[in-house]
């Protein structure tokens, strides 16, 4: 069994139909292992996308973070990475809109920044991603399962 971070973004969360869909889609498809909504402080933002600080959307992506609450899930599934990452669909909701109309981003994404859901792309990212929202979780009970 594998396990994965999901981020709901915060204009989601703002929207009490579209965090309902959400949330009946993971508890439909995983196991979870913890949840709860949060608030992204600026140091948090900035230490979770560390990978795109040089990229032209980094402020952008960690001020949208910051505005509002998020809705985070440790989850767990047989290859549980790819198959998040595959019901959310393209990072871009635009192209998502054309080549997955029924992914998630398509469905509550609104720009290709504000495209409502984070996944993480491979287990060390998910252990990493893990440490930082739920560092109250004991990853140990689980994370030996899951490389
Ligand atoms: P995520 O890591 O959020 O699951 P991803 O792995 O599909 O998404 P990344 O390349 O890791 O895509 O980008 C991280 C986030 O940065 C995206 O979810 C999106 O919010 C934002 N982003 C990525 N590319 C762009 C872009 N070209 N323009 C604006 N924002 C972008
Ligand atoms: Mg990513």
């Amino acid at each position: 069994m594998e396990i994965s971070l999901a981020l709901l973004k915060p204009h989601v969360v703002r929207n009490t139909y579209a965090l309902q869909q959400l949330k009946t889609q993971i508890e439909t498809n995983f196991n979870i292992l913890a949840a709860k909504d949060l608030r992204i402080t600026k140091e948090l933002s900035e230490c979770f996308y560390a990978e795109h600080k040089d990229k032209f959307f980094y402020y952008r992506l960690t001020s949208l973070m910051q505005s509002g609450f998020c809705y985070a899930f440790i989850l767990q599934s047989e290859s549980c990475i790819q198959k998040w990452r595959n019901l959310m669909g393209p990072t871009k909701v635009f192209r998502a809109v054309y080549t997955e109309p029924e992914c998630l981003r398509s469905l509550y994404g609104l720009s290709d920044t504000r495209n409502a859901c984070h996944g993480s792309d491979s287990t060390v990212s998910a252990l990493r991603e893990i440490a930082i929202v739920f560092p109250e979780f004991d990853i140990s009970r689980v994370a030996s399962q899951s490389k």
